[in-house]
């Protein structure tokens, strides 16, 4: 297969053939923008590269060298020749946009001769000798992995010599004294051609770099994709006065305001913005400086755009007054701007509903619920700096990313202090509640990536000096924040705080209500929430649940008023005792349902049977047991004996679930009597409460006749002394793979079923799911699994298991309702998985409901 394309043979259609970057570059060219010409080398062929033990594919050099030809040919410059040299950028680009995550090279073809010719072509040596250098840098750090902050330090060292403030001050002869010391330190091939054949396999290397992999990972970006490599003719930002280079996004990436936003440097190299080394400027500088350029760059940004029909990011350099663009993509952008945008587009008629839901991730939506810090609370400001990404944050000060990911370990949240951010800081980005800089603008990784994370961030904060090597950031009045302080970053304002600041609920926009109403329209799944107290109830309702799918009733013992009746009721050495316990435990879990039902007024609340095993309510420790002893009035031996007795080798394969049911039929009535007993009430109150009995763990229809026969002789019997009609439901979790493999059974007994995908996770794989925290991070890193199981659906097997039940009950009871609680209801892969099993619905915490609400549209549209 063709392993090259021209940029005039490909189009944005071919992102996986040439990588993003690749393909829209060909698309620009299509559409006739000035971007500067070159070819792209396919991902195939880096699959080729890794599958061939790491060898560039014998013709792949024949097959580029075809290509260059025709390049020089219409950039009128030749590669390798002194006299006319033409220089090249070697681009990495994978089909999913991985954000500085993999290498480029700059400026390569160049040596001392060819610097030399530059130098003389252009009448510019500094200008000639600053590629140079920058070419022995790259190269030097890409290709041959040298230690690069040695020759940072010869630079900044020479500077220093020469009092020079900036690189700006540097002329020919000092890039040429700097390089010749570079030369001392490294060495490097002279031939363009082996340059680039070493570039081109280093760019393919980069996919596997740790940091490349950690993205991959934290995205769901599969390993197998590869890079795609363009090779660019150069153009210069670092040319002169009249030349520059920027960044811009054609919307607001943080808030989503339609206003055309960017960065710009003077003289400097697109690279300089990108890694946020100096401090851009906003790109209207542009308008005075080089106007026909700015020109340009307008229009160019909003042919752009509607011609994505999305917000664009975008890489443009002018050299020597004239403009270039080197990329665009989708621009990533915070939850907020996210949904602002797709709304607005929607508005505009740029974009229809169904688009619009699929511009939004869930986690966009889930960022959007973040925490802000109160705008009223009292605020001591130390610094103030960009608002790179919204949301409040507060955490211990840590200066590099290692220090991060061990404070987290610790369970603390850490904000993340660094002068810049570079991809080596992936990891303790990820881990980190904010991110600080000093140096950057909103186009510079950190912000980029924090906004892509939904973690607050703030750069450019040149009011603090970092010291990273001190664990120090020195603000200007000189208060200083210390490894080890608490910090609060408020994203929304770029302010920077000592101590804890109260945070408040984010508000939610109208836009975000409306594209929420637009995911209502679209979706079949129904969305409900996990919920046991009324807070927490009326809060899933605001959020827009439509039920509760899943009330643990054994959360409503824990209370501390209730607890030690909980308790005299499992010590209870005869029946007369452990009634009386029961009447009253029957009085709180009543008031609790009548609570919930005044909430959920007019909406199903599915309701979980006692499930934990019944040691789990006894005091753990000796103490609390003596203590308890006493306010029992029990001799303190008993409470131990009775521990011991409840002990369980492997409780959560032991004496729970309906199991207590069948043993304990008098815990049952006393639930059902409370859960009918409050509908009653709330019946008179004029409500209209739907109650649905759902019975745990089972694994053989018999335990549902049995204890279905609790629950109908205990409604029937409540029902009666007050003569009302009551609607209700009994139902079953599916949790075991027997449920699974008997449901055409359990379903002709129940009226619901509803999976337990955490017990039937765990189950299924025989992972303990308290324990298995201590091997997943090992599995996941040697690829043994792709997910954790735990968080994410495994559709293979455990999928396969629901995928019978649905099929086996329905056959066995047609259209029998079926529903998913359990962490996974609120994962968005699982939703999706949820909602081509055909269930009815998914139940998940109440913060999540949004997400949900979002996701099952996005299955269905
Ligand atoms: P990334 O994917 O990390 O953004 P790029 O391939 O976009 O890496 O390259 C980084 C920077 O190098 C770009 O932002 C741009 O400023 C600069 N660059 C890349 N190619 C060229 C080129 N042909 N001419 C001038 N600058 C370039
Ligand atoms: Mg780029
Ligand atoms: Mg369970």
């Amino acid at each position: 297969a063709k392993r090259v394309y021209l940029f005039s043979e490909g189009s944005k259609d071919d992102r996986d053939l040439l990588g993003g970057k690749g393909a829209n570059l060909c698309e620009m060219t299509a559409l006739k923008l000035p971007v500067p010409f070159g070819f792209v080398i396919t991902t195939p062929t880096c699959r080729e590269y890794f599958e061939n033990g790491n060898k560039l594919p014998t013709l792949l050099e024949q097959e580029y060298r075809v290509a260059l030809d025709l390049v020089e040919k219409q950039m009128g410059t030749r590669f390798g020749d002194p006299e006319n040299p033409l220089l090249f950028s070697v681009r990495s680009g994978a089909p999913i946009s991985m954000p500085g995550m993999m290498n480029t090279i700059l400026n390569l073809g160049i040596n001392d001769e060819i610097a030399e010719g530059l130098s003389r072509k252009t009448g510019n040596p500094r200008f000639a000798y600053d590629c140079y250098r920058r070419f022995i840098q790259m190269f030097a750090d890409v290709v041959l992995g040298a230690d690069t902050h040695a020759m940072e330090k010869v630079i900044d060292d020479y500077k220093e010599a020469k009092a020079y403030e900036t690189d700006v001050a540097m002329e020919a002869e000092d890039w040429q004294a700097v390089i010749s010391t570079f030369k001392t330190m490294v060495k490097f091939p002279e031939d363009p051609f082996e340059q680039l054949r070493l570039a081109v396999e280093a760019v393919f290397q980069s996919w596997y770099t740790p940091r490349a992999n950690v993205y991959r990972e934290m995205n769901n970006i599969p390993d197998s994709l590869g890079t795609a490599v363009t090779v660019q003719s150069m153009v210069f930002g670092n040319f002169g006065e009249d030349s520059g280079s920027g960044v811009a996004f054609t919307r607001n990436p943080s808030t989503g305001e339609r206003q055309f936003f960017g960065e710009v440097l003077f003289n400097a190299a697109g690279e300089d913005v990108v890694a946020g080394i100096r401090t851009p400027l906003a790109v209207d500088a542009m308008q005075e400086r080089m106007p026909e350029a700015y020109a340009e760059l307008l229009e160019s940004q909003a042919m752009l755009e509607s011609h994505y029909r999305d917000m664009q990011d975008i890489e443009f350099t002018v050299q020597e007054g004239r403009f270039y663009l080197l990329q665009t993509r989708s621009g990533k952008r915070t939850g907020r701007a996210s949904v602002r945008i797709a709304v607005d587009m929607v508005r505009e008629g740029m974009i229809n509903e169904k688009e619009a839901l699929l511009r939004v991730s869930p986690e966009h939506v889930q960022s959007f619920l973040h925490p802000m810090v109160d705008p009223d609370a009292e605020r001591t400001v130390i610094a103030s700096g960009l608002p790179a990404s919204p949301g409040g944050a507060t955490g211990v000060a840590v200066f590099s990313a290692d220090e991060a990911v061990n404070v987290e370990a610790d369970g603390n949240k850490v904000i993340l202090i660094r002068r810049e951010t570079t991809p080596e800081d992936i990891h303790g980005m990820r881990v980190a509640e904010g991110i600080l800089t000093e140096l950057g603008g909103m186009t510079s990784h950190a912000a980029v990536v924090a906004r892509g994370m939904g973690v607050c961030a703030i750069t450019g904060c040149g009011e603090l000096r970092v010291s990273v090597h001190e664990g120090t950031a020195t603000a200007a009045d000189g208060t200083v924040i210390k490894r080890g302080d608490t910090v609060t970053l408020d994203g929304a304002t770029g302010d920077v705080m000592l101590g804890d600041i109260p945070k408040v609920e984010a508000s939610t926009s109208d836009d975000f209500q409306t594209l929420l109403s637009w995911a209502d329209k679209h979706r079949r799944l129904k969305i409900r929430a996990n919920a046991e107290t009324p807070e927490d109830a009326a809060k899933a309702r605001e959020l827009g649940a439509e039920g509760i799918g899943l009330c643990r009733t054994e959360h409503m013992f824990f209370a501390s008023d209730r607890i030690d009746h909980m308790r005299a009721m499992i010590l209870s050495t005869d029946r007369k005792e452990r009634k009386r316990h029961l009447a009253k435990l029957q009085e709180f879990q009543h008031a609790d349902m009548l609570e919930l039902y005044r909430v959920m007024d007019g909406l199903p609340v599915t309701i979980r049977l006692l499930d934990p095993p019944l040691h789990e309510f006894l005091p753990h420790d000796e103490d609390d047991a003596n203590a308890l002893a006493e306010r029992l009035g029990k001799d303190p031996r008993e409470i131990h004996q009775a521990r011991n007795d409840l002990a369980e080798v492997n409780p959560m394969l032991g004496f729970r679930g309906c199991r207590l049911s069948v043993v304990y039929p008098e815990i049952t009535r006393m639930q059902v009597r409370a859960i009918i007993g409050a509908a009653l009430q709330a019946r008179e109150e004029g409500l209209n409460p739907f109650p649905e009995i759902m019975i745990p763990l089972v694994v053989n229809v018999r335990e549902i006749r049995l204890i279905s026969e609790v629950i109908d002789r205990g409604i029937a019997k409540v029902t009666k002394e007050k003569s009302v009609s009551l609607r209700y439901k009994i139902g079953t979790m599916m949790e075991t793979p027997r449920a699974c493999l008997g449901a055409d059974r359990l379903a002709s007994a129940v009226e619901f079923m509803s999976f337990g995908t955490n017990d039937l996770t765990q189950m299924t794989y025989g992972f303990s799911r308290d324990d298995a925290g201590r091997f997943i991070p090992q599995y996941l890193d040697a690829k043994i699994i792709e997910d954790d199981p735990f968080v994410s659906l495994d559709q293979r097997a455990v999928g396969r298991l629901m995928r019978m039940a649905v099929q086996e009950s329905r056959q066995a009871k047609k259209g029998i309702k079926y529903g998913i609680c359990g962490e996974h209801g609120g994962d968005p892969r699982s939703i999706r998985f949820c909602h081509d099993l055909g269930l009815d619905y998914v139940s998940c915490s109440p913060y999540r409901v949004p997400v949900a609400r979002i996701a099952a549209a996005q299955a269905r549209v």
